[in-house]
């Protein structure tokens, strides 16, 4: 696995101090969390909300053998090296960056609104039928996350899957220009954080900072029915460019969609005699797939290679899974992430699935909209409607504008809304359900509708 001595280690990240007498010390991991230390690891003693530097006796403690130090030197520990550098999260990022390029791997950067973990997951399965893969593990995205997933590679890597997440401008940038792909993946481009990024025309304009660390020859894969990206794209050419989609105009789009309860079965223009089955709800993983279908083409795997490990793929956690809730009923968890497109496409699906009971969904706020964020929860109305789903749930401050815009189109005793407390919609719930009830839960993380959950499984 991971093992770079003191020398390199300090050369990398421009160390101010000399390490002479550590040089050939061996470091064999890296962290900045001394609760999950492994023996032999650099440790991190990053600054946030706590200081990292108070925590180095525990470091050492849990078998640290170096560390970062942004401290005067007199403070520092003297039974192991320490490495002078001015900021211990640029030095571990240079670190990452000298590794990345030492290892060598192809490098897929994967960011977008929504679908980033997903497709990571899909083109890992993808990937993995030509090449041994290293990915993101969980959603551990952010300017941390992505050294330190770069840091855990093992040294085989043939390719390295890198999800790219953000709130702000800018963020992307740095982990583009850290990762420097060969092939960058943008899924979509939704409302997520549209408080912070003002419009759909910024959030596509940081979603294209994944182009800034592009290697020379990289490709860029997008969906080609988003005018926001076709204007953006003008700085690369054509070669460099592959589209997914929907429709004809992509350079990959789907012939044939069969939609059912936990899986989703898709041809491709490709591969027109070839179906692919994902073992998922929804058609938007389908576009998901493409994606990760494109990069495997780029990389020269045929879709009849990838086939059969996109249907054994593994979805990360509470992404649409489905549960076995009270009273016999079916659970659809997908209260991890909300936002209007993902929550309108998840309703679309949910209503469209051959189904033998009764349809509830239980809606809870979505966060970090902004000034929109009532007319945009107010959207959602144009997807629910009375005939495909009996009953709604809607909880939190934000929901009230969609109950007030249902107050007609749904049937008293079949529109809910609740606020503050989760109890009384929990116990409402649970009066209510019957065998074969099948429930839509959904919204954003902060909402905490996971506890919703964890009351209706069984
Ligand atoms: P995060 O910002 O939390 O990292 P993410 O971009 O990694 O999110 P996923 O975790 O893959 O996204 O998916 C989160 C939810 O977004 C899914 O459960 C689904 O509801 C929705 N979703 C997934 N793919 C798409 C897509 N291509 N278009 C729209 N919505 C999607
Ligand atoms: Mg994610």
């Amino acid at each position: 696995m991971f093992s770079l001595t003191v020398r390199e280690i300090a050369s990398a990240v421009g160390a101010q101090n000399a390490t002479d007498k550590w040089a050939d010390v061996e470091i064999s991991a890296v962290g900045f969390d001394t609760r999950k230390l492994f023996s032999g690891s650099l440790f991190v003693p990053l600054i946030g909300d706590n200081d990292g530097h108070a925590f180095i006796e525990k470091a050492i403690e849990n078998g640290a053998k170096a560390a970062f130090w942004s401290r005067p030197l007199d403070e520092a520990p003297t039974e192991i090296p320490v490495i002078q550098v001015e900021d211990t999260l640029k030095a571990l990022q240079a670190l990452a960056s000298y590794y990345l390029k030492k290892i060598h791997p192809k490098v897929i950067g994967i960011t977008g609104s929504n679908g980033k973990t997903t497709t990571k997951d899909m083109t890992e399965a993808v990937v993995s039928s030509a090449y041994r893969v290293h990915k993101t593990q969980g959603n551990f995205n952010n300017h941390i996350g992505l050294p330190m997933t770069i840091l855990e590679m093992p040294e085989d890597t043939e390719v390295i899957i890198l999800e790219m997440g953000m709130n702000h401008a800018d963020e992307i940038r740095v982990l583009s220009d850290l990762a420097e792909p060969d092939i960058a993946i943008i899924t979509m481009i939704g409302e997520s954080h549209i408080e912070y990024l003002g419009s759909r025309a910024g959030i596509a304009d940081a979603k294209m900072e994944i182009i800034s660390g592009l290697k020379p020859d990289g490709v860029l894969i997008y969906p080609g029915e988003e005018p926001l990206l076709e204007e953006r794209v003008h700085s690369l050419v054509k070669e460099q460019l592959k589209t997914f989609g929907t429709t004809e105009k992509n350079d990959l789009y789907p012939l044939t969609i069969d939609a059912q309860m936990t899986e989703t079965t898709f041809t491709t223009n490709a591969e027109p005699d070839l179906s692919i089955t994902l073992p998922v709800l929804g058609t938007y993983n389908v576009t998901n797939a493409l994606a990760a279908l494109s990069a495997g083409l780029v990389l020269g795997i045929s879709i009849e290679q990838a086939a059969p490990k996109l249907s054994v793929f593994q979805l990360t956690k509470n992404r649409t899974e489905w549960l076995t809730g009270i009273h016999e009923s079916m659970i659809l968890n997908d209260a991890y992430n909300a936002n209007p497109t993902a929550m309108k496409l998840v309703l679309t699906n949910f209503s469209a699935l051959p189904n033998t009971g009764r349809k509830i969904v239980v809606l809870g706020d979505m966060l970090e909209l902004g000034q929109q964020s009532r007319e945009l929860h107010k959207s959602i109305e144009e997807v629910l409607s009375a005939e495909s789903i009996d009953q709604v749930f809607l909880y939190g401050n934000e929901m009230h504008v969609l109950y007030a815009a249902l107050l007609g189109k749904f049937a008293e005793g079949h529109l809910h809304y609740f606020t503050g407390d989760k109890e009384p919609m929990i116990h409402q719930l649970k009066q209510l359900i019957q065998p074969k009830d099948h429930i839509l839960i959904k919204s954003s993380l902060g909402t905490d509708l996971l506890t919703v959950v964890q009351e209706l499984k069984v």
